[in-house]
């Protein structure tokens, strides 16, 4: 069938939305007329070449109704509210122990540009366009595997939903399925964007004692206080490591980094408290530690975290149930824009004005 699409054709190029065709689900995929898609910062990194191969379809934060399933899929049927996240084999041992966001073929499936049965489902002109994490949400229909859909309750606005998909996933899951604080503890949020106030929700959530933000706009930390944040903290004002230890009488036990930026990593370490834990979500690079006195000798624990270790179809309705109790106001993060006003919503994400754009793609 003939679908709009944003196509990215070349590194750091605008996307053009142009017509392309998608080819039929196969037995275990999943046609969906998408309804909106939530940016995200890999979608950004993808255009910059860091993702899959040109020319693509990105997008991987969608939301949508089931317009068709092929013959072995059973989780849902037409007509059904989905949101879409991330790909997974569901066959490897990761995957069968219950961690689908760390699957032997992740890379493969999410960045390979092809779907899982190694066929491209996108053309334009007879030439292949690559897929996004088996989705490719910025265009007006997807074709998806029966894993990386998650159907969702009717009764709340699809059109919010995508982001639950990638970003909000990470940060609240890195708090309630990796690092599962006990009630009464502390911990410290490096970088109030999407992923960092998810986080702070379900640090709120889970009964922490000290929620402590940091961040260096101020329009961050004044959210963060709104959404659940007991501190804040600007970086650019304060000595972060010692006002924490002053907070928390020594560190805090957990930490959610999430800048990815080497100076802040380090912070994160050093306002542990001994056998604190923190867990690494940001992209970064290298990082120069002495590893007797910042980790050995206080029993500190540094572990990288994907996708908030969350199995998506047990995640994300999990945070709607939330959402609706008014416990997970993840709307207060986002920003709609129409289909044709995309690449602003990518420059306003970079510059920081909005935290979680979301593109409308049916009117
Ligand atoms: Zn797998
Ligand atoms: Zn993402």
């Amino acid at each position: 069938m003939k679908i709009q699409a944003a196509v990215a054709h070349n590194v750091d190029e605008e996307l053009r939305i142009e017509e392309v065709e998608l080819t039929e689900p196969g037995p275990d995929e999943v046609l969906i007329k998408i309804v909106a898609t939530g940016v995200c910062h890999t979608d950004a990194e993808s255009i910059k070449g860091r993702g899959a191969p040109f020319p693509s379809v990105l997008g991987h934060e969608g939301a949508g109704i089931v317009e068709k399933v092929g013959s072995s899929v059973t989780n849902v049927q037409p007509g059904d509210h989905v949101v879409l996240s991330y790909s997974y084999c569901g066959e490897c041992s990761q995957c069968l122990s219950g961690h689908q966001n760390l699957c032997e073929r992740t890379v493969e499936l999410n960045f390979g540009g092809k779907s899982k049965d190694g066929s491209n489902h996108i053309h334009q002109h007879d030439h292949a366009i690559s897929t996004f994490f088996g989705q490719s949400s910025f265009a007006t229909y997807s074709v998806a595997n029966k894993n990386n859909v998650v159907k969702v309750d009717k009764d709340v606005d699809l059109a919010l939903l995508g982001p639950l998909g990638c970003g909000i996933q990470t940060g609240s899951g890195t708090v309630m399925n990796s690092l599962r604080p006990e009630p009464g503890t502390s911990i410290a949020i490096y970088g109030g964007g999407a992923v960092g106030l998810s986080a702070v929700m379900a640090a709120k959530i889970m009964g922490l004692k000290h929620i402590i933000v940091v961040d260096l706009h101020q329009n961050r930390l004044d959210l963060a206080l709104e959404l659940g944040a007991t501190h804040v903290l600007n970086g650019k004002e304060v000595d972060v490591v010692e006002e924490i230890r002053k907070i928390t009488d020594g560190g805090v036990h957990y930490a959610v980094e999430t800048t990815g930026a080497t100076p802040v990593i380090i912070q994160s370490i050093h306002a542990l408290r001994v056998s604190g834990t923190v867990s690494i979500v940001g992209m970064g690079g290298d990082v120069t530690l002495n590893f007797t006195n910042d980790l050995l000798m206080e029993g500190k624990k540094v572990m990288g975290t994907v996708q908030g270790d969350s199995v998506p179809q047990l995640h994300i309705p999990k945070l709607i149930q939330y959402f609706k109790e008014g416990k997970f106001r993840f709307d207060k993060l986002v920003k709609f824009y129409d289909f044709e006003d995309i690449n602003k919503a990518f420059e306003e994400s970079k510059t920081g004005v909005t935290l979680k754009p979301i593109v409308r793609i049916a009117k």
